[in-house]
């Protein structure tokens, strides 16, 4: 039973989500920049650790001066000095949120500077004494760039003048209040699941990964097989001022049936199990008490099978399994599957998805 169970368990994955294809890896300290948008995330727990011959590929010249060889631009080069819009200035190594245009001033001095960081994930400051001065040198708190330096004569309530080179600095238009948070949910194929939530307004991006088992760095024929105790996952970055946690979690539910034990669909493991990971108290509560009301209200003829997990780590997935549905929606999987769900989940909940055909530009 099981020589025959095993084998065909494989067929099952590898025609239920997809072709394998190459096995390019992304780290998770690029999923940021997956879509190439920005968002000013400080939920970030890892630090970007990369060789000067690698950020030497990905930086012009001038800012590889400035962020790994402690290099100072000319005062009034930069066009930040003078920029007045209204957004967010990130770390152009990393892309960590750096500082806000709420706290920039006119300091006449020629660089870009601010009174305060973005956030306490920001920047850190170290002794730097060259150049015959005693000075505190601002650098990325999360790929260690250097950025300029801060002094203390700067305007209140902080009474400092972060000095800021442009050339390290990065800005895109953001609304102020934007407050980026992250969820994780598995609810079977995760190419359907990252289509459904995109699909949310307030919704920054979804990811699609692997989360809820124990291998570092699992690829996708590892999961799929079923020996690693993932599960195809989706990571949510949710503006938290647009779209609420107990809405996330209303699109989960209507977007499958969560009655199905171990699988989704025509997808059928470990591999495609629903689990609904929780950051705190607050999330696993709001989870429970859901699935509480649902199995109450009788909707369902059988109990909730989906679980409610803490969230440890989450891996993007392959490179060729982001934004899948929008790159392929010929697909056969897509079309038999992944695009009748969503438009499943679109008729459940109009007022939280929109209406619009899926998949559209970018
Ligand atoms: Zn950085």
């Amino acid at each position: 039973m099981k020589k025959f169970f095993i084998p065909l368990l494989a067929i099952i994955s590898l025609y239920s989500c997809g072709p394998s294809g190459n096995s390019e890896k992304k780290d998770a300290a690029t999923s940021s920049a997956l879509s190439g948008n920005l968002f000013p995330d400080t939920t970030w727990t890892e630090r970007v650790v990369k060789s000067k011959e690698e950020w030497k590929k990905i930086l012009t010249s001038e800012q590889f001066y400035i962020t790994r060889e402690q290099g100072t631009e000319k005062p009034y080069s930069s066009e930040y000095n003078d920029n007045k819009e209204t957004g967010i200035y990130y770390c152009v190594s990393c892309k960590n949120p750096l500082f806000s245009s709420a706290t920039k001033f006119e300091s006449g001095t020629g660089w870009p500077s601010y009174f305060a960081p973005y956030s306490s994930k920001s920047v850190t400051v170290a002794t730097d004494n060259t150049e015959g001065m005693s000075r505190d040198e601002i650098a990325c708190q999360r790929c260690g760039a250097h950025l300029g330096h801060v002094f203390n004569d700067g305007p209140k309530p902080t009474g400092l003048r972060y000095c800021m080179d442009g050339a390290a600095l990065l800005f895109q238009k953001e609304a102020l209040d934007t407050k980026i948070a992250k969820a994780r949910f598995a609810s079977g194929c995760f190419w359907c699941v990252e289509a459904v939530f995109e699909s949310v307004p307030g919704v920054r991006e979804a990811i699609s990964g692997y989360a809820g088992g124990e291998k570092e760095n699992p690829t996708y024929e590892e999961v799929g097989g079923g020996r690693t105790g993932h599960a195809e996952s989706v990571e949510v970055w949710y503006d938290s001022n647009k779209v609420s946690y107990p809405d996330l979690l209303k699109v989960y539910f209507a977007s499958q049936d969560p009655t199905q034990v171990n699988g989704q669909g025509p997808d059928h493991g470990p591999a495609y199990r629903s689990l609904v990971f929780y950051n705190n108290e607050s999330e696993k509560k709001s989870a429970e008490d859901y699935i509480a009301s649902l199995n109450n209200s009788k909707k369902y003829d059988k109990p909730i099978a989906a679980q409610v997990v803490p969230f440890v780590k989450f891996w993007p997935a392959e490179e060729y399994h982001q934004n899948y549905v929008r790159i392929n929606p010929g697909d056969r999987y897509v079309q038999m599957e992944s695009l009748p769900r969503l438009r499943r989940a679109q008729k459940a909940l109009p007022d939280l998805i929109k209406q619009e055909k899926f998949p559209v530009g970018k």
